[in-house]
């Protein structure tokens, strides 16, 4: 059993920068704990931390209930798989992926019989005697991961283990990397900057920014229930839409006025969210997925209480379905969490000057007809309205 436990960890470096802030994390036996966040947030000094490649400046680590603080890496039961394979060039397939056993000399027959199980499992035992230079990107990946995996560690730690392949190849290997290592029942550490793998892979995630953790839930408490600004646009692709918005007392209940409009706000969110009767005259940010709105034309009793009225900037048909840019008269909301969440996901710039004050993304059903240039109507699901404290960019509970 190899439970993983991050306690109050901290690194400071060298030169005095405090790289990860008290990062508590228990990953239970044989879960797969992926940690994401933006360039330079601290994941892969917390990996490198658990790996022992790196101090624990303070904090204690606990691997199987064991704490290796003081234990270098050969003692701490664990594989890591890097994004670089560094598999060796003159050696076979065969002897990359026995390396390690031999190295601790292990009796030939139980290398044989470990590398024919995890060459079975990774659909390499046809390439067993080729050299890395005659394999493609993902076969040398998967030969990475053999020799992880035929040391039946503990614990695997991996870090960015597919930032080498082409788009296609890193989904197929992930759902790959997933298979195999659920099979293993290995408890799994998994570094990546991409929300995607986050969501699609880890039991759990862990959602860092600027060396602290934001979040840690499964992918589906991550992106239904935001803790705050920073993490609703992280996960999730596109990034939520926000807006600054206007809490009411209206004679049916709460209202938010999002430039001229209004959205009624459903009862059933203000028993959810009861902090929202104390924003009653004051900006919340207002957040909404692309895909908790369509075309009015298309939805059932889209009643004024949750229209948008806005002008198409771009549509983007991709058959399942119609991707909507439009812009309304609203309040921008620009913080130093949003103008990162636009330079992480390549958008920098692409929000910039609409015409009507905000640009949001909408996913409609793609036999909506609108066009460029066209004035909509957008029903928004207003069950599913995110609302933010502007001051703290805490998600209103
Ligand atoms: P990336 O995805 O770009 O690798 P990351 O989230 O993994 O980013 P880390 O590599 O953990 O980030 O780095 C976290 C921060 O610590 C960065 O600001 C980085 O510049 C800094 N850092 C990393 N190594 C050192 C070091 N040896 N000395 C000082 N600062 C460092």
């Amino acid at each position: 059993m190899a439970p993983v436990v991050l306690d109050k960890i901290n690194k400071v470096y060298e030169n005095g920068f405090h790289a990860v802030h008290d990062l508590s994390i228990d990953v239970a036996d044989g879960e797969f704990l992926v940690l994401v966040g933006p360039s330079g947030c601290g994941k892969s000094t917390a990996l490198r931390m658990v790996a022992g490649l790196e101090d624990i400046s303070t904090g204690n680590l606990l691997i199987g209930g064991r704490r290796v603080n003081d234990v270098d890496p050969q003692g701490r039961d664990i594989a890591m798989v890097f994004q670089s394979y560094a598999l060796y060039p003159h050696m076979s397939v065969r002897d990359n992926i026995a390396y390690g056993l031999k190295l601790r000399r292990m009796p030939k027959d139980e290398i044989e019989r470990r590398i024919a199980k995890a060459a079975d499992m990774l659909e390499l035992t046809p390439l067993l005697d080729r050299k890395p230079k005659q394999l493609s990107g993902g076969q040398r990946q998967r030969v990475a991961m053999g020799r992880s995996i035929v040391r039946e560690p503990q614990v695997f730690l991996m870090d960015e283990p597919l930032s080498n392949l082409d788009a296609k190849l890193r989904v197929q290997m992930r759902a790959e990397i997933s298979a195999v290592v659920r099979s293993l029942n290995t408890t799994t550490l998994y570094v990546t900057h991409d929300q995607t793998e986050a969501m699609t892979m880890g039991d759990r995630m862990a959602v860092m920014k600027a060396g602290i953790l934001q979040q840690l839930g499964s992918p589906s408490d991550c992106y239904d229930t935001p803790v705050n600004i920073f993490v609703a646009q992280f996960v999730g692709s596109p990034p939520m839409n926000l807006v600054t918005g206007h809490i009411t007392q209206g004679a049916n209940g709460l209202e938010v006025k999002i430039g001229d409009t209004g959205l009624q706000i459903p009862e059933s969110v203000v028993s959810a969210r009861p902090a929202l009767k104390s924003f009653v005259g004051k900006p919340v940010v207002v957040g909404v997925r692309s895909e908790d709105m369509e075309d009015a034309n298309l939805a059932r009793d889209a009643d004024e209480t949750r229209r948008i009225k806005g002008k198409v900037t771009l549509t983007e048909a991709l058959g399942s379905e119609l991707v909507v840019h439009f812009t309304f008269p609203g309040e921008r909301v620009e913080t130093a969490d949003t103008k990162l969440i636009e330079k992480e996901a390549g958008a920098e710039g692409l929000r910039v000057g609409p015409e009507l004050g905000v640009t949001w993304v909408a996913s409609f059903a793609p036999r909506s007809r609108v066009r460029m240039g066209d004035d909509i109507e957008v029903a928004v699901d207003v069950e599913r309205v995110h609302y933010f404290d502007p001051e703290t960019s805490l998600a209103i509970w």
